[in-house]
């Protein structure tokens, strides 16, 4: 039961509308359609961002050509408002970066006279809670309004009630440290100047911090093939450029990804250019590569660290810290969530894309239901929804919004109807699979180069005359799912 506050009327071209004001906390590219989704059910939202322009944590990897094609990007409510208002969308299977996502979609979107009076630039949420009870407190918790308090960049604190809060803050703002453990190493917190974490745009206008110079690049993900691709365009001009790419734990298969398996081609371009570049020799590959500590000189950073369990120092003059991304729960502290402990996502989400288990890469989609939290009527979308995990795709926020957003309105049929279905991707992720015995995952390794299959196992299935494994297709969903493989799921109430 959602608390039905606070409610306000007002006249709007001769419509009378009521403003229930849920609050969605960041105008990223799940915020955003949170909120198309809402004016387009006629409710009114208070949508909190922190920067100064909506979509500033895309800004900044604005650099980088996403691989996903503008197709999945575009939401489907934020593309009929805009369309609505004379907006033309770009060629469907076009690349964007990260500024072009911005400058094409999101900010015509926010823009738009429906949505503009909405949003609240240079608003950081810093506390979010329900009126009146801590998380200790039960009595009547239900029916209270939220309280979502928020600063702007002078320090002055607001806050205003709602109903219902969407936190759609992402990951950006969170980079994991370098330690292996999980936490910064000796001397990380000193040399931060010499450190970018995330995806600096090394040969464009961070150039200078890195032509001619030894960087060492850590991470496994498509951030990290990202940069080093990016350090070896610039290895062209800049000569003296060198690269020690290092892997914390061993086995680049995952790094390369699905390759010509992969349904977004973009993604597995890049894995194949990586394994082209490592097979030049035109980089020092270390894996596994463990950090113990570093510490910073006038003029370089010393690194200690191990490989393959050997002390192997290495002084360089740059880091590029590409491990991931954590969510920020701190100011969620007065709400009771349930997540799941190691992947940080909501217990009925996390199994399907915690990447100790998941193969294949594809998440089902998934709701409202999988999102819930003992919290009624807050939820977490977007990328912070999958917590640690990394695989996340737009495509699936703007699912999870339209159900979200349905349960709000009270359109719980919509709400649990399922609708989206993902391209697939063709790396098996999980570490047991690509290990040193690629046959010993539950789908059997990567598929045969020349099979259009997700997988081994896919490839067998698919050899034997059957639709695929099923590790990778609109899958049967776990828990309340129906097990339909039409892509629809239906939930129980
Ligand atoms: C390099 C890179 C490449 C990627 N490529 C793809 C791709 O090809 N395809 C794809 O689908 N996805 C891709 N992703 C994933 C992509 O980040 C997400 O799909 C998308 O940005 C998630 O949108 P979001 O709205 O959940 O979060 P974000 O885009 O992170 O937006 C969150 C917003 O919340 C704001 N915010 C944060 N904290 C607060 C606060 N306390 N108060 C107020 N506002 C706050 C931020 O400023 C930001 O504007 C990529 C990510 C990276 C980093």
């Amino acid at each position: 039961m959602l608390c039905r506050f606070p409610v306000r009327d007002r006249q709007k071209g001769g419509r009378r509308i009521t403003l229930f004001l849920p609050a969605v906390i960041g105008a990223g590219p799940v915020g955003l359609a949170a909120a198309a989704h809402l004016i387009t059910r006629g409710i009114e939202p208070i949508v909190f961002e922190r920067g100064e322009t909506v979509g500033a944590s895309l800004l900044e990897w604005g650099h980088v050509q996403v691989f996903s094609p503008w197709t999945y990007n575009i939401d489907a409510a934020a593309r009929s408002l805009l369309e609505a208002a004379g907006w033309s969308a770009p060629a469907a299977d076009g690349l964007p970066t990260g500024s072009e996502i911005v400058r094409s979609y999101l900010a015509p979107l926010a823009a738009l006279p429906a949505i503009a009076p909405n949003i609240r630039l240079g608003s950081t949420v810093i506390a979010v809670t329900r009126e009146g009870l801590d998380k200790l407190s039960s009595t009547n918790r239900a029916g209270a309004p939220f309280v979502v308090r928020f600063a702007d960049g002078n320090g002055n604190e607001e806050q205003v009630r709602v109903r219902a809060v969407i936190d759609a803050s992402g990951t950006w703002t969170q980079p994991n440290p370098i330690g292996i453990d999980g936490l910064p190493v000796a001397g990380e917190a000193a040399a931060t100047d010499r450190i970018a974490y995330g995806i600096p745009d090394v040969s464009g206008a961070r150039r200078k911090d890195y032509a001619g110079k030894r960087v060492l690049v850590i991470g496994g993900g498509h951030s990290a093939i990202n940069t080093a691709l990016a350090l070896m365009e610039l290895q062209e001009t800049a000569p003296g450029t060198e690269v020690f790419w290092a892997l914390r734990r061993k086995g680049v298969e995952r790094l390369l990804g699905g390759g010509l398996n992969d349904q977004l081609p973009a993604r597995g371009a890049l894995g194949l250019a990586a394994r082209q570049t490592m097979n030049e020799g035109r980089l020092t590959m270390l894996a596994p590569f463990t950090v113990e500590r570093i510490s910073r000189q006038p003029d370089h950073v010393a690194v200690a660290a191990r490989l393959d369990g050997t002390p192997f120092p290495l002084t360089v003059d740059r880091i590029v810290v590409a491990t991931g991304f954590r969510p920020d729960f701190s100011f969620l502290r007065e709400l009771r969530l349930a997540l799941d402990p190691a992947v940080e996502a909501p217990p009925a989400l996390a199994p399907l894309i915690d990447p100790n288990f998941h193969s294949c890469g594809t998440v089902p989609p998934h709701g409202v239901a999988e999102l819930a939290h003992p919290e009624p009527g807050f939820t977490i979308v977007g990328s912070k929804s999958y917590g640690r995990a990394p695989t996340f795709l737009m495509a699936t926020g703007y699912e999870q919004v339209r159900s979200v957003v349905a349960e709000i309105a009270g359109d719980h049929k919509a709400a649990r109807e399922v609708r989206l279905v993902l391209p697939e991707t063709g790396v098996c992720s999980a570490d047991h699979i690509v290990g040193s015995d690629p046959s010993a995952g539950c789908c059997g390794g990567p598929a045969p180069a020349a099979i259009d299959a997700c997988c081994a196992a896919d490839a067998s299935a698919k050899a034997a005359g059957r639709s695929g494994c099923g590790c990778g297709g609109p899958a049967k969903m776990p828990g309340p799912g129906n097990g339909r493989t039409d892509g629809i799921v239906e939930i129980a109430g």
